[in-house]
């Protein structure tokens, strides 16, 4: 289970399938081209004064190959 799933969209550490992964709950952070994913929740937590968000949680994910943000 070393296949590549992501990259963290913070540190850049390279992610798997089967990690546990970090997901925005804002929605502008998980629509279109850009589905941000972090290593930890303290790589998400680096992403909100970059994002200036009002209400933001992290949801922790699995990583998946139907979770994938690369296609569809
Ligand atoms: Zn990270
Ligand atoms: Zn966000």
């Amino acid at each position: 289970m070393a296949e590549p799933f992501a990259v963290c969209s913070m540190c850049r550490k390279q992610l798997h399938f089967g990690d546990k992964v970090w997901r925005c709950s804002v929605s502008t952070c998980n629509s279109g081209r850009v589905k941000l994913v972090f290593c930890t929740v303290g790589c998400w937590d680096a992403h909100l004064p970059t994002a200036r968000h009002r209400n933001a949680a992290a949801i922790e994910e699995i990583a998946r190959k139907d979770g994938a943000p690369a296609k569809r």
